[in-house]
């Protein structure tokens, strides 16, 4: 798949994050993003690693975290085993932003927004490439109730730092900033929907028809 093609692809996820609705975008934000993304590919150097692992392994983790969410008893309820994803865009997407955001916020936003979606994206194509059978969505801790503190003891207990540079940051972040921790449970499927989630009243995107995920 060429870049415009993946340009093509993570186009309407990056305009949700920027909460811009992509069917209203005109040829010229279009463009400049396309144009953005180009910079983006030149810095991208994806990295990703998984772990199979089984469930009351995961849970036993950490209970003192694992035992307060509702959401991962629900989304992994039914599943023996899961698999553990970190992946990453690697220290140059970060280095390269740091150098947007001094000339221009405007371009620094677009370009957030595309490196979000392109991770998501190679994260896609990589669990697709372990040919999972049935399985859950992927979740990630920050999602629902599920304690993003979760990231730090999942990059130490499966050694993620030195495997793939992915390191612990300030306030629960990481980096480099686009990495992503998420996980998946095995033998069963399921869809994300907003039913369970305990942001459903109070949550900003639903009001704008927009959604955390893509449906
Ligand atoms: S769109 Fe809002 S309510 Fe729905 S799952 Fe995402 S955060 Fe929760």
């Amino acid at each position: 798949m060429d870049n415009k093609e993946i340009f093509n692809r993570i186009f309407p996820t990056a305009c949700r994050y920027m909460r811009v609705n992509p069917l209203k975008v005109d040829t010229e934000f279009n463009e400049k993003a396309f144009a953005v993304f180009g910079e983006l590919c030149e810095n991208v150097r994806f990295k990703g690693l998984h772990e199979f692992i089984s469930v009351s392994d995961f849970l036993n983790i950490d209970v003192k975290l694992t035992s307060v969410s509702e959401d991962l008893k629900f989304y992994l309820e039914g599943c023996t085993d899961m698999v553990i994803f970190a992946t990453t865009l690697g220290v140059d997407v970060d280095a390269h932003s740091k150098k947007i955001q001094s000339k221009d916020m405007g371009t620094a936003v677009i370009y957030d927004a595309l490196a979000s979606a392109l991770l998501e994206y190679y994260t896609d194509e990589y669990e697709d490439g372990l040919n999972l059978g049935e399985h859950t969505f992927r979740f990630a801790p920050g999602y629902g109730d599920i304690p993003i503190r979760l990231n730090y003891i999942i990059i130490d207990a499966l050694s993620i730092s030195k495997k793939i540079g992915i390191f612990k940051s300030s306030n629960n972040m990481m980096l480099p900033q686009k990495s992503m921790i998420t996980m998946c449970g095995l033998g069963k499927k399921s869809v994300p929907t907003c039913t369970h989630c305990v942001r459903l009243n109070s949550c900003s995107l639903r009001k704008e028809n927009l959604r955390c995920y893509n449906s």
